[in-house]
Order: C-alpha cells, then sequence, then structure tokens
C-alpha cells in the first residue's frame, strides 16, 4: 500500500478481504475474546512469538485495521489506538517513563493535556517543564538526563501558532530525545510530522479524523526510527519478566507499539472499543475531501472577519502579518486548517454577546466537527489555568475559538454578521 496516495490509502490501507464473508466494508468484531487453533498456538500469542487476537482490550480486528490505516498515513512503522486522546497521551508516558522522570512541553498545548500533564502526573511522580516551544535556547537547556520526550502540538490551539518543526527535531537527535508531536489539529492530510523529524504522533480521533463529532478515540503512531538502545530508556532496555525476559528495545521498529500493547493496554485497559474504531474508520474514508473543504470555509471566514468592522483581531496563520505566517508557508502548503481564534471589540462583553447570539454556529467546546462551532476559552478549555498561564498560552479574555465546518461558507459568515449585531 506504501505507494498509493493519501486519498486511496484513507479508503483501502489496512484491510484485507474478509476471509469468512468477503464482505467490501471493515466488518466490526464486537467480540471481545477469540479462540485459539491449540493450547500450542495460545502459549505462543501469550509469549509475544506471534501475532494474534484474543482478547480485546489488547487487539481487535477491526481496531488492527484503523491501526494499519492511520500509521499508512502518517508513514508510520505502527500504531496503537486507546479509547481517546488523552488515553494515548497519558498512555505513551506511562510507557516510556517512570516516577522521577521529565518531559518538556510546549506550554501552548490544549489545556485539557497542560491538566494532565501538570495535574495527575505530577502525582505519579513525573515532572513536567512547560515552555515556550518558539524560544529554541530554552526549549533545549529545559533538556536534562531524565528528559524522555520533548512534546508539542504540531498547530497550537486556539491561536494557530506554528513551530519549527526541523529546529526542534535537530535538537531532539542531538540529545538522543524522543521528539512528539500532537498532530490533532491538522491531521496527516495537512501535515506528516514524521517528514519533519518526529518519532512519533499522537492523535485525537475525536476530531478531525473521524470528523463527525460522534466518537471519542486516540491513536499514537509510532516512526520506528528511534533507537531506544540509549540510557535515557531503562524501561525499554530491561529485560521485562512478565514476557520471558523480551528487551523492548531489541525489537527495533516494533519496540514501542509491541510494549504499547503488551504492557500499556494490558495494565491500564484504555483500549478504544471496536465500535469506534468502526464509526472512525467510516469517517476517514473522506478525510482528505472533508479538510479540502474546512480549508475553503476557513480562508473565506478568516477573510470576512479581517475585513469586518466589529473585529479587533483575527489569528489565522494564512493571513500575512500572523506571527507564524512563514512556518505555515513552509510546513502547510496545503492550507492550514479550519481552527483558529478571533477577538472582537468590547473584551469580553463583546465575545459573550457574539456566543449568544450566533444560531448556526454551536456553541462548545469541541473542535473539529462537521458543525461549525464556537467557543470562549477563557472560561471553559482553559478555565482552570491562572491568568498568567492563559496568557503565555495566548488565550486573552476576549478571545473566541472558531471551528470551521462543512456548511455553505456563506451562510457561516451571514452567521456571524447577525451576531456582530447585538456587540
Ligand atoms: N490533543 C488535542 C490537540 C486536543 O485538542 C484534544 C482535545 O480537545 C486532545 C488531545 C484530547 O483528546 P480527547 O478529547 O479525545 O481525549
Amino acid at each position: 500500500m506504501k505507494n498509493y496516495q493519501f486519498d486511496t490509502l484513507q479508503i483501502h490501507a489496512g484491510q484485507s478481504p474478509d476471509s469468512a464473508t468477503k464482505a467490501t466494508g471493515v466488518p466490526l468484531y464486537l467480540s471481545n475474546a477469540f479462540t485459539f487453533e491449540d493450547a500450542d498456538q495460545a502459549k505462543r500469542i501469550f509469549a509475544l512469538e506471534e501475532g494474534g487476537y484474543f482478547y480485546s482490550r489488547l487487539s481487535n480486528p477491526t481496531v488492527d485495521v484503523l491501526q494499519k490505516r492511520m500509521a499508512a498515513l502518517d508513514g508510520g512503522a505502527g500504531a496503537v489506538a486507546f479509547a481517546s486522546g488523552t488515553a494515548a497521551i497519558m498512555g505513551l508516558i506511562m510507557t516510556l517513563c517512570e516516577a522521577g522522570d521529565e518531559i518538556v512541553a510546549a506550554n501552548n498545548l490544549y489545556g485539557g493535556t497542560i491538566g494532565s500533564l501538570s495535574g495527575m502526573m505530577t502525582g505519579m511522580g513525573y515532572t513536567t517543564h512547560f515552555v515556550n516551544p518558539r524560544d529554541l535556547e530554552k526549549l533545549e537547556n529545559a533538556i536534562n538526563e531524565k528528559t524522555k520526550m520533548i512534546f508539542v502540538e504540531s498547530v497550537g490551539n486556539p491561536n494557530g501558532d506554528m513551530l519549527d518543526f526541523d529546529a526542534i527535531s535537530k535538537i531532539c537527535k542531538k540529545h538522543k530525545v524522543l521528539f512528539v508531536v500532537d498532530n490533532t489539529t491538522p491531521t496527516p492530510y495537512l501535515f506528516k510530522p514524521i517528514e519533519h523529524g518526529a518519532d512519533i504522533v499522537v492523535y485525537s480521533l475525536t476530531k478531525y479524523i473521524a470528523g463527525h463529532g460522534h466518537v471519542m478515540g486516540g491513536m499514537i503512531v509510532d516512526s520506528g526510527r528511534f533507537d531506544f538502545h540509549n540510557d535515557r530508556y531503562p524501561l525499554m532496555t530491561q529485560p521485562d519478566k512478565a514476557y520471558h525476559d523480551i528487551v523492548y528495545a531489541d525489537l527495533n521498529e516494533g519496540a514501542l507499539c509491541t510494549k504499547m500493547i503488551a504492557k500499556t493496554l494490558r495494565d491500564l485497559g484504555s483500549c478504544l472499543s471496536p465500535f469506534n474504531a468502526y464509526m472512525t474508520l467510516i469517517g476517514l474514508e473522506t478525510l482528505s475531501l472533508r479538510m479540502d473543504k474546512h480549508v475553503q470555509n476557513a480562508r473565506a471566514i478568516a477573510k470576512f472577519l479581517n475585513e469586518s468592522q466589529d473585529v479587533e483581531w483575527v489569528s489565522y496563520a494564512e493571513l500575512e502579518g500572523h506571527a507564524s505566517h512563514d512556518l505555515c508557508k513552509k510546513y502547510f502548503p496545503n492550507g492550514f486548517g479550519g481552527l483558529f481564534s478571533f477577538g472582537v471589540k468590547g473584551g469580553i462583553e463583546g465575545g459573550k454577546s457574539v456566543i449568544n447570539n450566533i444560531d448556526l454556529f454551536t456553541h462548545v467546546t469541541n473542535f473539529a466537527d462537521s458543525k461549525s462551532l464556537l467557543t470562549h476559552p477563557a472560561s471553559t478549555t482553559h478555565a482552570q489555568m491562572s491568568e498568567e498561564e492563559r496568557l503565555a498560552g495566548g488565550v486573552k479574555q476576549e478571545t473566541i475559538r472558531i471551528s470551521v465546518g462543512l456548511e455553505n461558507a456563506n451562510d457561516l459568515i451571514h452567521d456571524l454578521s447577525e451576531a456582530f449585531k447585538h456587540i
């Protein structure tokens, strides 16, 4: 499948005709258990000597198609699915870190991820240093011998800030530390982190990948390029007694995925449900078509907002003058996507009156739906941060986050114009 284009892979990768029924669609296997050929085969599967399905907490045929499809779309060696994007992030960290270890994370991550990395993770003995990812010197200086990964988002939420991925990758390679990129917002259609040096890519499938707002899911895609034979990663180089002293690092490009399935999913239980994998696969078939339309609609709305008398500022990286404009041109030649932010005149009260008077847009804390959505981050997604942390992450009191959906752009512009009359 490797030579096919994205549009083909999103429909076919990872699937072979169902041997029992020859069904064209990916069958939904809700079964939680799968039988063995005989006792010896069961023993081999349990010893990781042979692949195979036996219990859906670790592996399931429907989930497996989605894992293979995501790996193919991202150019990865393998992928492991989780119950949500947050479960994927926590699962990845718990696969690689033990108490006393450190993570260097961008300070403009999704508020929920900042919460996970600074809340429960701290309780478990991990420390996260949040730094401005555009300050490369600070980023590099935050790395020490305990650092297990640099964690960034490819597109900062809600302002659409971007990073110099090639430069960060260079720093990671120099220190032999993992470069992890949460690529939820652009999806692999608009940006492929592995092509710019990322070792591991993280997704909330909940967003554009599924695209219809009806599932929760997460995915870790591994490039398979990182060599874990490195003093930083004892959990990957020490023999694992649970599996006959296997050394995961010795599995080379299969090291991370094998450990995430055999240990992380086994012990945490945060597996993706087959039904959600099935729903995600249905959405994923049209990802490229949807992303092109999100991009087109977002461009029309950003232009309208930029020219509106009622709008104070628009943070959309395709606009000249945006701090990430040059990076956007370099890394996102096919368009920036559908998520950005703006501020209307009248500060927080102006923002509230827009939110309270929209009709076609929906006021929620989600993004990346087929429907267009508005969020007020300061009172919702970023509410649990201090004012200082919020401002450091680029969220002002009046910031309105817009997730442009797939409706007709003129209808969306009309809805905003009507709401602006109430400012
Ligand atoms: N990563 C990003 C960039 C997100 O925006 C979100 C959620 O909004 C997550 C991860 C967490 O994903 P989930 O809500 O599926 O747990």
